[in-house]
């Protein structure tokens, strides 16, 4: 799809559901972030990572913490990995076998008046990863927390980890690292100071979902160009919802290492 065409999907699709549906164009995720006061906007990743992947966050953090208006540190998990459950005003980190679900990765932001009050971000261990792409997962799914979405989406690459490169083997780097832009993209996102409103509290009902699986994300509400990449909406109203970013896994060395070779690939079948 041109950028045009894109652009005019977007708007289409904002139109015809006249909800609260963010704006994917830009890098950013309808501008949704953190409640930030003068100072840098003070986060902590919750460290549910096994040895395999504690590397990486460390990498990740490093990287994003290189913005002038976050202020990060690893610290003691808040949950069980498995179910990766979300810790008011924090990132829970975590990594398992998710199972042969389609997806690499996956982030989820809880939303309430336009400001994030919790996220997650997971990494499959159901498929195989060469370590460049296992970089470029996790810190991208650690930059949605912050409200970022990606920079393309056709698989080209802008050296970013909020790109969809594919990460051709274990010594192409490329796309492995933040970039400019995004610390760019950062600084206007939380150019502002929240003038000290509360938090509304989520409905209950988002306390009762586990959002573990694809039935729970609620709306496909964008896909990406190459197929890589869809943003799920779940709405409950009055301005709450929780957005669901998933990465796809790309080739088929990945999807067969679990699941049944003769299976479509999930990002080759159509939407719904
Ligand atoms: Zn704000
Ligand atoms: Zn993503």
């Amino acid at each position: 799809m041109s950028h045009s065409s894109r652009r005019a999907f977007i708007l289409l699709l904002s139109v015809s559901m006249l909800t609260a549906i963010p704006a994917f164009a830009g890098h950013s995720w309808g501008g949704y972030h953190w409640q930030k006061g003068s100072g840098p906007v003070v986060l902590q990743l919750g460290d549910n990572v096994s040895g395999v992947w504690d590397g990486h966050l460390a990498a990740a953090e490093r990287d994003w913490d290189g913005s002038s208006v976050l202020d990060l540190s690893v610290g003691a998990g808040g949950t069980r990995p498995k179910n990766c459950r979300p810790t008011a005003g924090r990132i829970e980190v975590c990594n398992a076998r998710y199972g042969a679900n389609g997806w690499l990765g996956l982030a989820q932001i809880w939303l309430g008046g336009g400001h994030i009050s919790q996220a997650v971000a997971k990494m499959n261990d159901s498929y195989v990863m060469n370590e460049p792409e296992k970089l470029h997962v996790m810190c991208q799914e650690v930059g949605h927390g912050f409200g970022l979405g990606h920079t393309s989406e056709d698989g080209s690459s802008q050296n970013t980890c909020m790109d969809y490169y594919q990460n051709k083997n274990g010594s192409d780097w490329t796309s492995t690292t933040t970039n400019a832009h995004d610390m760019q993209m950062l600084d206007s996102i939380y150019s502002h100071v929240d003038s000290g409103a509360k938090l509304l509290p989520p409905p209950p009902a988002m306390g009762y979902i586990d959002f573990v699986g694809r039935g729970q994300w609620g709306e496909e509400v964008f896909r990406s160009e190459n197929g890589r990449g869809s943003t799920f909406f779940l709405d409950f109203g009055h301005g709450h919802g929780v957005l669901t970013e998933v990465y796809w896994a790309g080739d088929q060395n990945e999807l067969n290492h679990d699941q049944d070779p003769d299976a479509p690939a999930p990002w080759m079948t159509p939407r719904n």
